[in-house]
């Protein structure tokens, strides 16, 4: 299928770094949230990431209005049915995405593929909800979605050759590498990523190291760019423990238990870098170990 316009629905940290990428690929892009002020703060999220691109001399200012250009923002989810493709980015519950993917479908061409960003719903649960489940899968990026280079591409059950195809092509033509993922709890880079992450908060849990011990022995033992609390602290320790406990569940192996220190972070609000304190304290000039 020759896709040409992509509707992206929720304006948050992922729905407008994937607005960024399409519309600097050429895609017109009709971007949808239910709040005025998520979209025109995605927008100016947008253009300053733009800017520093043009600064760093990655693309040029005509490509950047260019970009601008093909982008559409609205408030109503019904504007996104002439879309070719529709990716959906909208806050990680599944009574809201099936409460989207309801109101969505009386306005999708027949042919219009379906996909969603989660980082933890089963594919096939969402799909078999619609009416196209053979043209309903995982388009899974990775935040933050302009730097980084995977597209996780998930089968449902039912998810079409030709409907994969189609998104590999769209995955390609952003300049970025697809990793094929059938659909369990984690998908391939989360089932590997979060357990390593839980295992680190258990390291700190149980006094083998401190959190700079145990990030230092990562970077410079282990050859990673960032040590595992680090990463959890920009991932978010609540959105750590939530695919933890999908991961628990969906499995129903003890290995994958959260680890009751993440949960005590967690439920003391210490969020990582978005509440201002994680595993470190980010609230001063430079990050404190917090343990
Ligand atoms: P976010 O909280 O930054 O943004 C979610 C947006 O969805 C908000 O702007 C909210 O207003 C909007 N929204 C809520 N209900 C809506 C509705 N009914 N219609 C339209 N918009 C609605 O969340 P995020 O971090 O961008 O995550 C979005 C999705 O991407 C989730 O499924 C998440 O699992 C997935 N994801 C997140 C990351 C990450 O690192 N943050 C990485 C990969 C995938």
């Amino acid at each position: 299928m020759d896709i040409q316009t992509i509707g992206i629905v929720g304006a948050g940290q992922m729905g407008n770094g994937i607005a960024h990428v399409m519309a600097l690929a050429g895609y017109r892009v009709l971007l949808t949230d239910v709040s005025q002020d998520a979209l025109d703060n995605a927008l100016a999220i947008i253009r300053k990431n733009l800017d520093r691109q043009v600064s760093r001399e990655k693309i040029g200012q005509s490509d950047k209005d260019a970009a601008l250009d093909r982008m559409t923002t609205t408030l109503k989810l019904s504007d996104l049915g002439r879309s070719d493709l529709v990716i959906e980015a909208a806050t990680e519950r599944e009574t809201v995405k099936q409460a989207i993917f309801e109101d969505l479908l009386p306005h999708l061409k027949q042919d219009t593929i379906l996909t969603s960003n989660t980082s933890s719903i089963s594919i096939t649960r969402l799909a078999s909800r619609t009416d196209r489940p053979e043209k309903f899968m995982g388009f899974h990026f990775m935040n933050p979605v302009p730097v980084m280079s995977l597209v996780e591409l998930i089968r449902g059950i039912a998810t079409s050759k030709e409907t994969y195809d189609s998104c590999l092509k769209v995955v390609e033509s952003l300049g970025k590498t697809a990793a094929s993922a059938e659909d369990f709890p984690g998908f391939i880079v989360n089932r590997i990523l979060m357990p390593m992450i839980n295992e680190a908060v258990y390291t700190l849990y149980e006094g083998v190291g401190s959190v700079l011990s145990i990030d230092q022995s990562m970077k410079l033992g282990a050859n990673h760019p960032m040590g595992p609390l680090e990463l959890a602290d920009f991932i978010g320790l609540d959105t750590c423990l939530a695919i933890m406990n999908v991961l628990h569940d969906g499995l129903a192996d003890t290995k994958y238990r959260p680890c009751p220190l993440l949960t005590k972070y967690v439920e003391a609000g210490w969020l990582g870098r978005k509440s201002g304190r994680g595993f470190y304290d980010y609230r001063g000039d430079e990050p404190v170990p917090t343990r």
